[in-house]
């Protein structure tokens, strides 16, 4: 029976609500360093921690505060602890915007203000879930925990804090992504590649310096290489490089001539998350390729050919052996994210997703066979496994018939390359707040959200809680 009383009060408090996440907004809370016991992350984290847990207090909700770490809103006990999952810290506004990032300015049924989508927002429209469930007189078999994290955009210290001192819950959402639901998130190693100058230096064309990415989990947008021209001309490396074959995407290569017979070759290819390797073109991938072809390298020769050769601009690992996938996982991805050779050293970071379908040992296994008659060393530099509900867990199952219920929309769980703040908890799923189709503002200048829609997020999160808390 579809509970009308939770969403009656819950269109009787818009006006509260939105002072609430007023209140929350004004204070300009990125995670800073610490500002002394009980502010791990500074004044304002601290400050809008405190304000939080004494807006749920006056609510009537028994409330814990986890030294500056975390927060706790607590509503029942019972046999199991349900949890929702979001946090109070933002990023900093940033420039470009048109609105006060601290006003919650409300104009054509939108509202503007840094961390109204990422994720003070949601932490609002879940307190008022719980609120509603309350004060509906809901009948619950589990306990309800709204965890309120204080440093999820800059390492997720205070859940890390949270988890080394605390009882995780044992099931719930975190409300800091997509709906309709993310049940996976693939797993994540990073590589680095290297080799060192064998230090030959009559090569035909030497390459003296290589360079690009910001980060490993960004395919890079241009690459450049520095080399020389006293055998080669610049004019040759041109006419060389113009005979490559073509690759699906359009890109440019640049040959620019330098001082001291030496010219850049910079490489431009399309930008996007390492996640999602379609959607861009990687240009350090590409400049390889260019290298390769123009038989460029001196000492690093035979490393540049192997990265062409194994890696080039492919996005899922095909000729480096760890290519795979899985139905409800989707491609294992393969980015390279960074590279650098100053001369004598020549690194590479790949930033590797993969499925269900495969795991660190094998891929790494599969690398080092892949790369066995290459220069390449292959180092793991870090990782985390896949973050996984069933598809047929109650919660997964639960969640989105009360999101196809509160909303008439299709509901299906999603599985993504990247990270959500949900893989902190177990039996945990990403839930909300943007809906398909939406603008996806977070981290943005003008981020805002469409009021009508958090209503309605308020709705489905009591719902939600009704669902998988309470009594059948
Ligand atoms: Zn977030």
């Amino acid at each position: 029976m579809y509970n009308q009383k939770i969403d009656e009060l819950i269109e009787s408090w818009r006006e509260d609500i939105y002072q609430t996440l007023k209140d929350w907004i004004a204070i300009d809370s990125p995670s800073s360093p610490s500002a002394g016991e009980g502010k791990p992350f500074g004044e304002n984290v601290r400050k809008v921690l405190d304000l939080a847990l004494s807006d749920a207090e006056k609510m009537g909700f028994s409330v814990r505060n986890i030294d500056g770490y975390a927060g706790e809103i607590n509503l029942g006990q019972g046999e199991q602890t349900m949890g929702m999952l979001a946090h109070l810290d933002i990023v900093p506004a940033g420039d470009g915007w048109t609105h006060d990032p601290f006003g919650c300015e409300r104009e054509n049924g939108k509202v503007y203000g840094r961390g109204v989508q990422d994720d003070k927002g949601p932490a609002v429209a879940a307190l008022y879930a719980m609120r509603a469930v309350k004060e509906a007189g809901i009948e619950l078999k589990d306990g309800v925990r709204l965890i309120l994290g204080t440093d999820e955009e800059s390492g997720m210290r205070g859940m890390r804090y949270y988890k080394a001192h605390e009882k995780m819950p044992d099931y719930g959402f975190s409300p800091d992504a997509d709906y309709p639901l993310i049940n996976i998130e693939k797993g994540g190693i990073g590589i680095l590649l290297s080799a060192v100058s064998d230090g030959e230096s009559d090569a035909e064309i030497p390459i003296y310096e290589l360079n690009a990415g910001i980060r490993s989990n960004v395919v890079p947008g241009t690459a450049r290489a520095v080399v020389g021209t006293e055998k080669v001309s610049a004019e040759e490396i041109r006419s060389r490089l113009a005979v490559m074959e073509p690759e699906a995407m359009a890109y440019e290569i640049n040959v620019t001539e330098l001082e001291g017979n030496r010219a850049q070759i910079e490489t431009v290819g399309v930008q996007a998350h390492a996640s999602l390797p379609h959607l861009g073109l990687n240009a350090a991938g590409l400049l390889f390729k260019a290298l390769k072809r123009i038989g460029a390298g001196g000492g690093i020769k035979d490393a540049v050919a192997a990265m062409a050769d194994k890696f080039g601009t492919e996005g899922h690992g095909e000729s480096a052996g760890i290519k795979t996938d899985d139905e409800e996982c989707g491609p294992l991805t393969c980015n390279i994210g960074l590279l650098r050779f100053d001369g004598t050293q020549l690194r590479v970071t790949l930033d590797i997703r993969w499925p269900l379908a495969t795991n660190e040992e094998k891929i790494l296994g599969q690398m080092c066979m892949a790369l066995s008659d290459t220069p390449l060393a292959v180092r793991r530099t870090g990782g985390h496994g896949v973050h996984y509900v069933p598809k047929d867990h109650k919660v997964v199952k639960g969640l989105l018939e009360v999101y196809h219920d509160v909303t008439g929309l299709p509901a299906y769980p999603i599985a993504i390359g990247g990270g959500t703040y949900s893989r902190m908890m177990p039996n945990t799923v990403a839930f909300g707040i943007c809906f398909p189709g939406d603008v996806d503002t977070c981290h943005m200048p003008d981020e805002y959200i469409d009021w009508e829609k958090f209503i309605l997020s308020t709705k489905i999160f009591a719902h939600a809680i009704e669902k998988l808390a309470g009594k059948p």
